[in-house]
Protein backbone atom coordinates (compact mmCIF):
# COMPACT_ATOMS: atom_id res chain seq x y z
CA UNK A 1 0.00 0.00 0.00
CA UNK A 2 1.44 3.27 -1.08
CA UNK A 3 1.93 6.25 1.26
CA UNK A 4 -0.95 7.87 -0.33
CA UNK A 5 -3.17 5.20 -0.14
CA UNK A 6 -2.55 4.61 3.39
CA UNK A 7 -4.06 8.20 4.22
CA UNK A 8 -6.40 8.25 1.80
CA UNK A 9 -7.52 4.68 3.51
CA UNK A 10 -7.45 6.07 7.08
CA UNK A 11 -9.48 9.56 5.96
CA UNK A 12 -12.33 7.89 4.37
CA UNK A 13 -12.65 5.14 7.39
CA UNK A 14 -12.66 8.78 9.90
CA UNK A 15 -15.44 10.17 7.79
CA UNK A 16 -18.00 7.81 8.34
CA UNK A 17 -16.33 6.09 11.71
CA UNK A 18 -14.45 8.43 14.07
CA UNK A 19 -14.72 10.88 16.55
CA UNK A 20 -16.43 13.93 15.25
CA UNK A 21 -18.61 15.23 18.68
CA UNK A 22 -15.84 15.45 21.19
CA UNK A 23 -15.67 19.07 22.62
CA UNK A 24 -12.71 19.72 21.98
CA UNK A 25 -13.97 19.50 18.75
CA UNK A 26 -16.44 22.68 18.69
CA UNK A 27 -14.22 24.86 17.87
CA UNK A 28 -11.05 23.72 17.37
CA UNK A 29 -8.95 26.69 18.77
CA UNK A 30 -5.59 25.81 19.43
CA UNK A 31 -6.22 26.66 23.05
CA UNK A 32 -8.96 23.96 23.33
CA UNK A 33 -6.66 21.45 21.59
CA UNK A 34 -3.79 21.99 23.49
CA UNK A 35 -5.77 21.65 26.91
CA UNK A 36 -7.19 18.19 25.84
CA UNK A 37 -3.69 16.86 24.31
CA UNK A 38 -2.00 18.08 27.62
CA UNK A 39 -4.98 16.16 29.60
CA UNK A 40 -5.03 13.02 27.22
CA UNK A 41 -1.59 12.06 27.66
CA UNK A 42 -2.13 9.76 30.33
CA UNK A 43 -5.88 9.64 30.60
CA UNK A 44 -8.82 8.03 28.42
CA UNK A 45 -11.32 10.22 26.49
CA UNK A 46 -14.05 9.68 28.81
CA UNK A 47 -12.46 10.14 31.92
CA UNK A 48 -10.90 13.65 30.26
CA UNK A 49 -14.44 14.96 28.62
CA UNK A 50 -15.83 16.28 32.23
CA UNK A 51 -12.44 17.77 33.35
CA UNK A 52 -11.95 19.12 30.15
CA UNK A 53 -15.44 20.57 30.28
CA UNK A 54 -14.96 22.22 33.51
CA UNK A 55 -11.59 23.63 33.14
CA UNK A 56 -12.77 24.76 29.86
CA UNK A 57 -15.91 26.89 31.76
CA UNK A 58 -13.81 27.88 34.13
CA UNK A 59 -11.04 29.34 31.56
CA UNK A 60 -12.83 29.97 28.66
CA UNK A 61 -9.24 31.34 26.84
CA UNK A 62 -5.65 31.71 27.44
CA UNK A 63 -5.76 35.11 29.20
CA UNK A 64 -8.02 33.98 31.65
CA UNK A 65 -5.93 30.29 32.63
CA UNK A 66 -2.68 33.16 32.50
CA UNK A 67 -4.53 35.29 35.22
CA UNK A 68 -5.44 32.49 37.42
CA UNK A 69 -3.51 31.33 40.18
CA UNK A 70 -1.82 28.00 40.51
CA UNK A 71 -3.96 26.96 42.97
CA UNK A 72 -6.96 26.91 41.41
CA UNK A 73 -5.41 25.44 37.88
CA UNK A 74 -4.60 22.35 40.49
CA UNK A 75 -7.79 22.44 42.04
CA UNK A 76 -9.24 21.87 38.99
CA UNK A 77 -7.33 19.09 37.55
CA UNK A 78 -7.27 17.48 41.04
CA UNK A 79 -7.76 13.56 40.32
CA UNK A 80 -6.48 13.59 36.47
CA UNK A 81 -2.84 13.15 38.58
CA UNK A 82 0.45 14.08 36.56
CA UNK A 83 0.04 17.21 38.15
CA UNK A 84 3.46 18.72 36.56
CA UNK A 85 1.06 18.72 33.58
CA UNK A 86 -1.07 21.21 35.06
CA UNK A 87 1.76 23.43 36.54
CA UNK A 88 3.36 23.50 32.57
CA UNK A 89 -0.35 24.64 31.35
CA UNK A 90 -0.52 27.76 33.34
CA UNK A 91 3.30 28.51 33.12
CA UNK A 92 2.86 27.97 29.47
CA UNK A 93 0.13 30.42 29.17
CA UNK A 94 1.57 32.74 30.79
CA UNK A 95 4.42 33.08 28.67
CA UNK A 96 1.83 32.69 25.53
CA UNK A 97 0.81 35.79 27.04
CA UNK A 98 3.56 37.74 27.86
CA UNK A 99 6.14 36.70 24.76
CA UNK A 100 3.12 35.95 22.11
CA UNK A 101 -0.04 38.18 22.32
CA UNK A 102 -1.52 35.11 23.74
CA UNK A 103 -1.49 33.10 20.33
CA UNK A 104 0.37 30.77 19.66
CA UNK A 105 3.36 30.48 17.59
CA UNK A 106 3.35 29.57 13.91
CA UNK A 107 6.89 26.78 13.45
CA UNK A 108 6.19 23.87 15.20
CA UNK A 109 9.89 24.41 16.11
CA UNK A 110 8.52 27.97 18.13
CA UNK A 111 5.20 25.91 19.77
CA UNK A 112 7.83 22.80 20.82
CA UNK A 113 10.22 25.03 22.81
CA UNK A 114 7.18 26.27 25.00
CA UNK A 115 6.75 24.61 28.75
CA UNK A 116 5.54 21.62 28.87
CA UNK A 117 4.74 21.15 25.22
CA UNK A 118 6.72 18.38 23.00
CA UNK A 119 6.85 17.21 19.80
CA UNK A 120 3.67 15.15 19.48
CA UNK A 121 1.16 17.48 21.50
CA UNK A 122 3.18 20.54 19.39
CA UNK A 123 2.20 18.70 15.82
CA UNK A 124 -1.43 17.96 17.16
CA UNK A 125 -1.77 21.53 18.19
CA UNK A 126 -0.88 23.23 14.94
CA UNK A 127 -2.64 20.25 12.34
CA UNK A 128 -5.67 19.78 14.71
CA UNK A 129 -6.69 23.56 15.22
CA UNK A 130 -4.66 24.97 11.57
CA UNK A 131 -4.64 22.06 9.03
CA UNK A 132 -0.44 22.13 9.54
CA UNK A 133 0.79 19.13 7.73
CA UNK A 134 3.31 18.02 10.80
CA UNK A 135 3.18 14.33 12.39
CA UNK A 136 2.14 12.92 15.80
CA UNK A 137 2.78 10.16 17.71
CA UNK A 138 0.64 9.47 20.48
CA UNK A 139 0.29 5.99 22.23
CA UNK A 140 -2.64 5.27 19.94
CA UNK A 141 -0.76 6.14 16.68
CA UNK A 142 2.47 4.15 18.38
CA UNK A 143 0.82 1.22 18.51
CA UNK A 144 -1.23 1.10 14.76
CA UNK A 145 2.32 2.04 13.41
CA UNK A 146 4.17 -0.27 15.30
CA UNK A 147 1.46 -2.92 13.89
CA UNK A 148 1.12 -2.09 10.35
CA UNK A 149 5.00 -2.05 9.90
CA UNK A 150 5.88 -4.91 12.06
CA UNK A 151 8.61 -2.51 14.17
CA UNK A 152 10.49 -4.84 16.59
CA UNK A 153 10.87 -3.48 20.75
CA UNK A 154 9.50 -1.04 23.23
CA UNK A 155 8.68 2.41 21.95
CA UNK A 156 9.81 4.06 25.05
CA UNK A 157 13.25 3.13 23.95
CA UNK A 158 15.10 6.06 21.73
CA UNK A 159 15.96 3.85 18.63
CA UNK A 160 12.63 2.32 18.31
CA UNK A 161 11.14 6.08 18.94
CA UNK A 162 12.40 7.62 16.23
CA UNK A 163 11.98 4.80 13.63
CA UNK A 164 8.32 6.04 14.82
CA UNK A 165 8.25 9.07 14.26
CA UNK A 166 9.85 8.74 10.83
CA UNK A 167 7.19 6.43 9.73
CA UNK A 168 4.58 8.82 11.28
CA UNK A 169 6.16 11.28 8.84
CA UNK A 170 6.10 8.90 6.10
CA UNK A 171 2.22 8.47 5.97
CA UNK A 172 1.12 12.12 7.35
CA UNK A 173 -0.14 13.95 3.72
CA UNK A 174 0.33 17.49 3.22
CA UNK A 175 -3.40 18.44 3.21
CA UNK A 176 -6.13 17.14 5.31
CA UNK A 177 -3.10 16.14 8.19
CA UNK A 178 -5.64 16.90 10.96
CA UNK A 179 -8.26 14.85 9.78
CA UNK A 180 -5.49 12.14 9.00
CA UNK A 181 -4.11 12.67 12.68
CA UNK A 182 -7.23 12.62 14.49
CA UNK A 183 -8.20 9.60 12.72
CA UNK A 184 -5.22 7.41 13.83
CA UNK A 185 -5.69 8.39 16.82
CA UNK A 186 -9.37 7.49 16.18
CA UNK A 187 -8.47 4.00 14.73
CA UNK A 188 -5.55 3.33 17.68
CA UNK A 189 -8.23 4.18 20.51
CA UNK A 190 -11.17 2.18 19.07
CA UNK A 191 -10.36 -0.47 16.16
CA UNK A 192 -6.41 -1.28 16.59
CA UNK A 193 -6.58 -1.49 20.66
CA UNK A 194 -5.43 -4.10 22.91
CA UNK A 195 -7.66 -6.55 21.35
CA UNK A 196 -7.84 -5.39 17.71
CA UNK A 197 -10.47 -5.85 15.44
CA UNK A 198 -8.79 -5.80 12.44
CA UNK A 199 -11.87 -7.06 10.02
CA UNK A 200 -13.04 -3.34 10.41
CA UNK A 201 -9.51 -1.61 10.52
CA UNK A 202 -8.69 0.29 6.86
CA UNK A 203 -5.16 -0.85 6.77
CA UNK A 204 -5.76 -4.66 7.04
CA UNK A 205 -4.84 -5.18 3.57
CA UNK A 206 -1.01 -4.47 4.06
CA UNK A 207 -0.78 -4.48 8.27
CA UNK A 208 2.54 -6.18 8.43
CA UNK A 209 1.66 -7.72 11.81
CA UNK A 210 -1.64 -8.99 10.76
CA UNK A 211 -0.06 -10.94 7.44
CA UNK A 212 2.56 -12.37 10.57
CA UNK A 213 -0.46 -13.70 12.32
CA UNK A 214 1.56 -11.97 15.50
CA UNK A 215 -0.19 -8.73 16.27
CA UNK A 216 0.09 -9.67 19.49
CA UNK A 217 4.04 -8.86 19.86
CA UNK A 218 3.47 -5.33 18.45
CA UNK A 219 4.34 -3.16 19.78
CA UNK A 220 6.69 -4.34 22.12
CA UNK A 221 6.64 -4.55 25.51
CA UNK A 222 8.40 -2.78 28.34
CA UNK A 223 11.55 -4.37 29.90
CA UNK A 224 9.93 -5.53 33.28
CA UNK A 225 11.20 -4.06 36.64
CA UNK A 226 9.70 -4.68 39.85
CA UNK A 227 8.47 -1.26 41.26
CA UNK A 228 9.78 -0.31 44.51
CA UNK A 229 7.11 0.15 47.63
CA UNK A 230 7.29 2.80 49.91
CA UNK A 231 5.42 3.62 52.73
CA UNK A 232 4.27 6.57 54.41
CA UNK A 233 2.06 7.75 57.92
CA UNK A 234 -0.32 10.79 57.41
CA UNK A 235 -1.80 12.34 60.02
CA UNK A 236 -5.52 13.33 59.61
CA UNK A 237 -5.75 15.68 62.38
CA UNK A 238 -9.23 17.11 63.02
CA UNK A 239 -10.71 19.91 65.40
CA UNK A 240 -13.71 22.29 64.78
CA UNK A 241 -12.33 23.93 62.28
CA UNK A 242 -12.35 20.92 59.83
CA UNK A 243 -9.26 18.45 59.11
CA UNK A 244 -5.68 20.01 59.02
CA UNK A 245 -3.97 20.39 55.25
CA UNK A 246 -0.28 20.80 54.56
CA UNK A 247 1.22 22.42 51.65
CA UNK A 248 3.54 20.40 49.80
CA UNK A 249 6.77 21.21 48.96
CA UNK A 250 7.40 23.54 45.45
CA UNK A 251 9.07 20.27 43.57
CA UNK A 252 8.58 16.82 43.61
CA UNK A 253 5.82 14.25 44.24
CA UNK A 254 2.35 16.20 44.11
CA UNK A 255 4.34 19.36 44.29
CA UNK A 256 2.26 22.70 45.27
CA UNK A 257 -0.51 20.32 46.13
CA UNK A 258 -2.33 20.71 49.82
CA UNK A 259 -1.28 17.08 51.72
CA UNK A 260 -1.99 15.74 55.02
CA UNK A 261 0.90 15.76 57.68
CA UNK A 262 3.34 13.41 57.12
CA UNK A 263 5.81 12.39 59.94
CA UNK A 264 7.96 9.26 61.66
CA UNK A 265 7.39 11.60 64.65
CA UNK A 266 4.93 10.56 67.25
CA UNK A 267 1.66 12.83 66.30
CA UNK A 268 1.42 14.70 69.86
CA UNK A 269 4.85 15.84 69.55
CA UNK A 270 5.03 16.56 66.09
CA UNK A 271 1.75 18.97 66.41
CA UNK A 272 3.05 20.49 69.13
CA UNK A 273 6.20 21.05 67.99
CA UNK A 274 5.52 22.16 64.71
CA UNK A 275 2.33 23.88 65.18
CA UNK A 276 2.19 24.36 68.83
CA UNK A 277 -1.39 22.50 68.82
CA UNK A 278 -2.21 19.78 71.71
CA UNK A 279 -3.79 16.43 70.67
CA UNK A 280 -6.05 14.87 72.39
CA UNK A 281 -6.84 11.58 70.94
CA UNK A 282 -5.40 9.15 68.28
CA UNK A 283 -6.14 6.36 66.49
CA UNK A 284 -4.53 4.68 63.68
CA UNK A 285 -6.59 3.26 60.53
CA UNK A 286 -6.56 1.24 57.63
CA UNK A 287 -3.49 1.94 55.13
CA UNK A 288 -4.44 2.38 51.46
CA UNK A 289 -2.24 2.06 48.80
CA UNK A 290 -1.57 4.03 45.80
CA UNK A 291 0.51 3.64 42.58
CA UNK A 292 3.04 5.86 40.98
CA UNK A 293 4.55 5.16 37.80
CA UNK A 294 7.87 4.09 39.55
CA UNK A 295 6.62 3.06 42.81
CA UNK A 296 4.06 2.12 44.75
CA UNK A 297 2.84 4.17 48.29
CA UNK A 298 1.42 2.78 51.34
CA UNK A 299 -0.15 5.46 53.39
CA UNK A 300 -1.06 4.32 57.04
CA UNK A 301 -3.11 6.91 58.37
CA UNK A 302 -3.36 7.96 61.91
CA UNK A 303 -6.50 9.57 63.19
CA UNK A 304 -6.04 12.38 65.90
CA UNK A 305 -8.26 14.92 67.67
CA UNK A 306 -7.08 19.04 68.94
CA UNK A 307 -7.78 20.26 72.24
CA UNK A 308 -7.69 23.88 72.69
CA UNK A 309 -6.59 26.61 70.72
CA UNK A 310 -6.54 26.05 66.61
CA UNK A 311 -4.75 29.01 65.72
CA UNK A 312 -2.36 28.14 62.95
CA UNK A 313 1.35 29.40 62.72
CA UNK A 314 1.87 29.43 59.32
CA UNK A 315 0.41 29.75 55.47
CA UNK A 316 1.71 26.55 54.72
CA UNK A 317 -1.11 24.84 57.07
CA UNK A 318 -5.27 25.44 56.54
CA UNK A 319 -7.98 24.06 57.99
CA UNK A 320 -9.99 22.40 55.60
CA UNK A 321 -13.72 21.64 55.94
CA UNK A 322 -15.09 18.71 53.35
CA UNK A 323 -18.12 18.92 51.87
CA UNK A 324 -18.56 22.84 53.42
CA UNK A 325 -15.08 24.79 51.99
CA UNK A 326 -14.11 24.56 48.66
CA UNK A 327 -11.74 22.20 47.95
CA UNK A 328 -8.15 22.98 47.46
CA UNK A 329 -5.86 20.78 44.74
CA UNK A 330 -5.42 17.74 46.53
CA UNK A 331 -3.93 14.32 45.49
CA UNK A 332 -6.28 11.54 44.88
CA UNK A 333 -5.27 9.20 47.92
CA UNK A 334 -5.57 12.16 50.56
CA UNK A 335 -9.30 12.78 48.92
CA UNK A 336 -9.56 9.24 49.28
CA UNK A 337 -9.13 9.27 53.06
CA UNK A 338 -10.91 12.70 53.67
CA UNK A 339 -14.26 10.95 51.81
CA UNK A 340 -14.24 8.51 54.71
CA UNK A 341 -14.66 11.72 57.35
CA UNK A 342 -18.13 13.48 58.34
CA UNK A 343 -18.22 17.05 57.69
CA UNK A 344 -17.51 19.24 60.74
CA UNK A 345 -20.47 20.84 61.95
S1 LIG B 1 -5.07 -4.61 10.74
FE1 LIG B 1 -5.33 -4.94 12.91
S2 LIG B 1 -3.31 -4.82 13.81
FE2 LIG B 1 -3.16 -3.99 11.76
S3 LIG B 1 -3.40 -1.79 12.05
FE3 LIG B 1 -5.45 -2.60 11.64
S4 LIG B 1 -6.36 -3.09 13.64
FE4 LIG B 1 -4.16 -2.78 13.93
Amino acid sequence: MSTNEFASRVIQWFERNGRHDLPWQHPATPYRVWISEVMLQQTQVTTVIPYFERFIDRFPDVQALARAPLDEVLSLWAGLGYYARARNLHRCARVLVDEHRGEFPASLEAVMALPGIGRSTAGAILSLSRGEPHAILDGNVKRVLARYFAVPGWPGRASVERRLWALSESVTPSVRAGEFNQAMMDLGATVCTRQPACHACPLEPGCQALAQGAVGDYPGRRPRRDKPHRQTTMLIIQSDRGVLLERRPATGIWAGLWSLPETDDRPARWAAKRLGLTLEATRAGEAIHHQFTHFSLAIAPVYCRVAGAVALRDDRHLWYNPGVDEPPGMPAPVQRLLKTLEPTP
